[in-house]
Formats: C-alpha cells, sequence, structure tokens
C-alpha cells in the first residue's frame, strides 16, 4: 500500500448514497484516507450506468457503449491501473450511416466518402461559415452553421443531435458547445480531398477490460475499499439528528456523521425532504432515459467497427456499438454483437414497451440497414436506463445553482452525473471525487 493511506478519520462515520462510479471511487479514495466509509446502492449490483452483463457467453454494458479514455492523463493512469492486465487497446473505427453509405466518424472527416456533389457542398459551406464567422451566438444552432457550414450541419450535426437530444437544436444552449468538434480548416479541406485526417483525437485510441465489460472497473474499485457496500439498500429518507445522519430504506437505519450524495437529484429531493420550491426546481430539471438492446449473432458479421451512427429519424436507435469487436471475450468463438442505443424521453411508451417487441422492433431495422441478418439472432435482450442524459437546457443553471444551494446548507455534498447534473463521462467523475476529497493526484492512490 502506498504512503497515501493515512488512517488518521476512522472516527468519521461516511454514509455514501449511490454506488456507481461516482460512490464507488469516493468509498474507495476516503477509505484509503481513513474514513469508515458504507456505501449504499439500491440495486442488486453496483455500477449504475456502468453496469454490465455477462449472458450465454455475451458481455453487454447495459448503460450503452462504454469506453475508457481522456485527457486527464492522470485519471487514465488511475482507471488503467484499475483493470492492471484486464485490458485491450483498440483504435477508434467509427463511421455514420448517411444514406446508406459509411461516412468516417466524425463527418467533417469523412467528406470524401460523401458523393462529389455533397462532398464539395459541405466543403464550400463550411469555407463560406469560416470566413463569415459570428462571435455571438444564440444557441447550437447558430454554433453549427457558424463553426461547421449550413450544409454539415443540416445533414448530420442537427439531425443527430436532435434525435439523441429530443429537442430541437434551437433549445439546446452554448453548454452543450464543449463537446463538439471544432476542426481547423486544414483538416476539413484534406477530409474532403480524401487524404486522411482525424477529428476527436483524444479518444483515438481507447482501451476496454478484456473480461467483464464496463464494470471491470467497479468491481476492481469494489474489492479495494475497505469499508461496506451495502447493496438492495434503497436510500428513502435521510434526517439530520443530533448532528448525525439517519438514513433509512424503510426497514433499517444507518447513522453516519457525515452524507455524501450521488444519487439524481430527482430521487434527493425526496429522500432528504426539500421544501417544495427546491422539488419544483428539480422538477424542471428535463433529462433523457435510455434503452438499449443487446443483440447475440451466431456470425462474425460487422468485422472491425466500433460504432455506427444513424442520424436516420425513421429508425430507432441513434447509435449501435460492436462489443464483440471492443474485447474477442466479449462473444463466444465465432459469434458477435451488437449493442443498440435508444435515447428517450422518460415518459415515451418505449420504456414501457414489451422488451421482446422492442429487440424484434430494433432487428428488423438493423436488418432493414444490413447492419445485421435478422435470421443470424442467437441473443436478443433489452435494458432501461431511467437517468441518461442531463439535458442542459436555458433552465438548468438557475435551478441547478438554487438546489445546490439547499443541498450546501444541509451539509450534504453532491457529487456525480445526476446529482450534480452535468454531462460528465467518468474522468470527470474521479476527478470531481477527488477535488471533493482534496486529492490533486489520484494516480498515487492506485
Ligand atoms: C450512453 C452512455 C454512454 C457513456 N459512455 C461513456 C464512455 O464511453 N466513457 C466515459 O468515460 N463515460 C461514459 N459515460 C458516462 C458515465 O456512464 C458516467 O460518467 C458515470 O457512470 C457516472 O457515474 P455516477 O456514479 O455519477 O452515476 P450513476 O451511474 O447514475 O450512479 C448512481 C447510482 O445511484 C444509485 N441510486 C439511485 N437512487 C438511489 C437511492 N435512493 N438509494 C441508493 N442508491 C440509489 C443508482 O442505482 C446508481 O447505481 C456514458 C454515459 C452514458 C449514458
Amino acid at each position: 500500500m502506498s504512503s497515501k493511506t493515512v488512517k488518521k478519520h476512522e472516527d468519521t462515520k461516511v454514509g455514501v448514497l449511490g454506488g456507481g462510479l461516482s460512490g464507488m471511487a469516493y468509498a474507495y479514495f476516503s477509505s484509503r484516507m481513513g474514513f469508515d466509509v458504507t456505501v449504499l446502492e439500491k440495486n442488486s449490483v453496483p455500477g449504475g450506468l456502468m453496469r454490465s452483463i455477462v449472458e450465454e457467453g455475451f458481455t453487454f454494458d447495459t448503460g450503452g457503449s462504454h469506453i475508457i479514455f481522456s485527457k486527464d492523463i492522470d485519471v487514465l493512469s488511475f482507471m488503467l491501473s484499475l483493470l492492471g492486465d484486464n485490458r485491450i487497446e483498440n483504435r477508434r473505427n467509427t463511421a455514420i450511416l448517411y444514406k446508406g453509405r459509411l461516412v468516417k466518424y466524425p463527418f467533417e472527416n469523412g467528406l470524401s466518402d460523401l458523393p462529389f456533389q455533397e462532398n464539395i457542398s459541405c466543403l464550400l459551406h463550411f469555407l463560406y461559415a469560416r470566413i463569415r464567422r459570428k462571435r455571438e451566438l444564440g444557441n447550437l444552432r447558430e454554433f453549427f452553421y457558424s463553426s461547421l457550414g449550413s450544409a454539415i450541419s443540416e445533414k448530420y450535426l442537427i439531425p443527430y443531435n436532435e434525435k439523441i437530444w429530443k429537442m430541437s437544436i434551437d433549445d439546446m444552449s452554448l453548454g452543450f458547445i464543449g463537446r463538439i468538434p471544432n476542426p481547423s480548416v486544414l483538416d476539413v479541406v484534406k477530409a474532403s480531398l480524401g487524404i486522411g485526417s482525424e477529428g476527436y483525437v483524444h479518444q483515438l485510441f481507447f482501451h476496454y477490460p478484456k473480461k467483464g465489460g464496463i464494470q471491470a472497473l467497479i468491481e476492481s474499485l469494489r474489492g479495494r475499499i475497505s469499508g461496506d457496500v451495502l447493496t438492495g439498500f434503497e436510500a428513502k429518507h435521510a434526517e439530520s439528528e443530533s448532528g448525525k445522519w439517519v438514513v433509512s430504506n424503510g426497514r433499517v437505519e444507518k447513522v453516519f456523521e457525515k452524507i455524501v450524495s450521488t444519487i439524481p437529484l430527482h430521487d434527493a429531493v425526496r429522500v432528504f425532504n426539500a421544501p417544495q420550491n427546491v422539488k419544483s426546481d428539480v422538477e424542471r430539471l428535463r433529462f433523457n432515459s435510455l434503452v438499449t438492446v443487446a443483440i447475440g449473432l451466431e456470425e462474425i458479421n460487422v468485422k472491425g467497427l466500433s460504432w455506427l451512427y444513424i442520424p436516420d429519424r425513421d429508425i430507432h436507435p441513434h447509435r449501435v456499438s460492436f462489443p464483440s469487436n471492443f474485447s474477442p471475450e466479449n462473444a463466444p468463438g465465432g459469434k458477435s454483437s451488437i449493442l443498440a442505443e435508444i435515447t428517450v424521453k422518460p415518459d415515451d411508451p418505449l420504456l414501457r414497451m414489451n422488451s421482446d417487441e422492442v429487440a424484434s422492433m430494433v432487428v428488423e431495422e438493423l436488418d432493414r440497414l444490413k447492419i445485421l441478418s435478422k435470421n443470424k439472432v442467437v441473443y436478443s435482450n433489452v435494458f432501461r436506463n431511467k437517468y441518461a442524459y442531463p439535458i442542459l437546457d436555458s433552465n438548468y443553471q438557475e435551478c441547478a445553482e438554487r438546489i445546490r444551494a439547499f443541498f450546501n446548507q444541509l451539509g450534504v455534498e453532491l457529487i456525480g452525473r445526476f446529482a450534480e447534473f452535468k454531462y460528465i463521462n467518468m474522468d470527470d467523475a474521479i476527478r470531481n471525487v477527488a477535488n471533493h476529497l482534496g486529492i490533486k493526484r489520484v494516480s498515487e492512490y492506485a
């Protein structure tokens, strides 16, 4: 064990609500710092969005396709250390399915895959936009037009983003921009001429667990946490009594000196009995849910592809991934797998539809697109994730600040994707936990 294990907080009992990555990472680091920590997780298995299932020899990430990459080298090296030898490095091979052809991803780096006229139109509109680039931008539509031009925006960026976010591009705030590519003029000209160039280079190479799917990261943390991880414990009520926190699941009470909440705000306001004005603010925070359809095939059908983006509005999935290309251990020998992702509004009937019907509808659609042959399907399953994508609309900043102020005043730390209501990836989740605990270099805790 490294010198970073300092047993100086052992009298402080810390309760962590939620056993997704944020909760598990908090428990790991704080237990290494000497806190007496307990994770309370409502599901029978920790992991949250990073759950994986292994069935009939197939491994699928039920919360959608997850890969390990980061610009934060310190966090990346920590994540990789959790996996040890249980990892594979892959080079991204991703395409967009546009009018029946595969266009290299990101779209602006694949212009030469388009029919000639469309390629030239994209290039000219891109150059025109760059010459007239506006500084004052109202919403995401204006950003796309001004940064990538009307042709790339209308052919791909707008339909794809409206499909995944389930809202009009005009209602998306500029808060989304951090995740949008901003390619150089030279790269787009090269792409149009068919001279290879890459976008999104920080995830051109990515890591993935050899065995166990993305949940292998969670399992590794679980094995290293010296405190308790109580599964099947849904926090229903938390109250502060004489300087202690009492958390109940309706049957059992747990007492802590300090509470950290990584559960979605929409649940947390009930658990902490927030006043009506805070509950109303939380109701105004919009989010999307995710349905994933896991498909096993009795043949190796798509060689080498990592993901396929599908902007076509008539097809339910916006993206499919190919887990057996991430690790050969993800499918039995000679077989392959596909994971389709469909974002839906939280009240969408698809969330209540019979799983067999959802699976056959998606298989039919993918068969029509020639992504698979329906008569080769040997396994299918459907998973639903209520909290998948926080929507950063024009409301959210103001509401989130008032909600945070309430929890701050209660003395409850909020950490995590839906606890902070931020569009964070695994690396951000770990970095946020480290910041809360005052840890500068997480890799020292590996
Ligand atoms: C489709 C998709 C793809 C993604 N791909 C990537 C990727 O490729 N790379 C990457 O770095 N990141 C990716 N992410 C982001 C990543 O999944 C998240 O950053 C990370 O999982 C967030 O973890 P969390 O603990 O904050 O939240 P969650 O995983 O949501 O965990 C919250 C936990 O709280 C529990 N809980 C809820 N209510 C209660 C309660 N009342 N009592 C007890 N427990 C409760 C839940 O069961 C859950 O386990 C992706 C996300 C999505 C949706």
